[in-house]
């Protein structure tokens, strides 16, 4: 087979040039990072189950209606996407007090939100990606007033129905982040959710135990990383538990 072109490596995931023209390969690496890159590691079969959880996720969001990027899968570590124009915004969605607001306002981890909390953060690895607001999104001109309505809109949708599914298996949804990217269909342009929803992006953590699920194991150095993405796709069932064969749905809590 002819290499394919390489558009763009990331930090945890590569992307390919697609077999037909505005479509795209995402390919999930095993490679973590965590403070802008100060620290880096690998993470065995985050990958694999990345790129499983973020189908999932994705396919059960273009189901309620939430426009995404997502086509289908392809592999173990491969799904096709169409090709978007990335907003330059990492959109972070908080319904519990964690990571950088915790620290921010010296306010507790685990403190519930009264309301969820939509922040933005300008994608530039050099300046440490700095809090922005819509003042400066649509001064630099990163994206619309109308873009930003749709935005806010979408990411609530999706935190809306995240949380529900989460919950449903026994995992509180405390703050994720999502980017959003601009597909044009001729003269129409339309902004659908892109890059990937997984524990390397959302905090994940047990309903019961407060025990994290999630990237923080790897950030805080907490142990047990690989166990616990396993165990969210586990739960998700989307994991099988006895080889592939044994395929369940979701393990819904009492
Ligand atoms: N997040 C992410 N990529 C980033 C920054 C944050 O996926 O570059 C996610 C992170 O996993 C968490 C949420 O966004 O679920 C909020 O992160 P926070 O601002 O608290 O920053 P952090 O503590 O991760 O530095």
């Amino acid at each position: 087979m002819a290499r394919r072109r390489r558009i763009f490596e990331g930090k945890a995931k590569v992307l390919f040039e697609g077999p037909e023209p505005g479509t795209l390969v995402q390919y999930f690496k095993d490679d973590a990072s965590a403070y802008n890159n100060k620290k880096i590691g690998v993470i065995t079969g985050k990958g694999v189950l990345n790129n499983r959880i973020s189908e999932y996720l994705m396919s059960q969001l273009n189901e309620i209606g939430v426009p995404t990027h997502f086509v289908r899968r392809l592999n173990m570590r491969e799904q096709l996407v169409r090709e978007v124009e990335i907003i330059p915004i990492e959109v972070v969605v908080r319904n519990i007090v964690a990571g950088s607001l915790s620290k921010r306002f010296n306010m507790a981890e685990g403190t519930a939100l009264p309301r969820s909390i939509v922040e933005y953060y300008y994608k530039a690895g050099d300046m440490d990606d700095p809090l922005v607001t819509e003042e400066h999104i649509t001064a630099f001109g990163w994206a619309t007033p109308q873009d930003l309505d749709e935005i806010m809109s979408l990411a609530l949708r999706v935190n809306d129905f995240l949380s529900g599914l989460f919950l449903g298996v026994g995992i509180r949804l405390v703050d994720f982040k999502l980017e959003f990217g601009r597909l044009w269909e001729g003269e129409q342009m339309r902004i659908v959710l892109a890059d990937e929803i997984s524990p390397d992006s959302c905090r994940l953590w047990d309903l019961r135990t407060n025990e994290k699920m999630d990237k923080d194991r790897f950030r805080r150095d907490l142990g047990n990383v690989e166990e616990a993405y396993q165990e969210v796709a586990r739960r998700l069932g989307i994991l099988p538990e006895g080889g592939p064969s044994d395929f369940k749905g979701p393990t819904l809590m009492q």
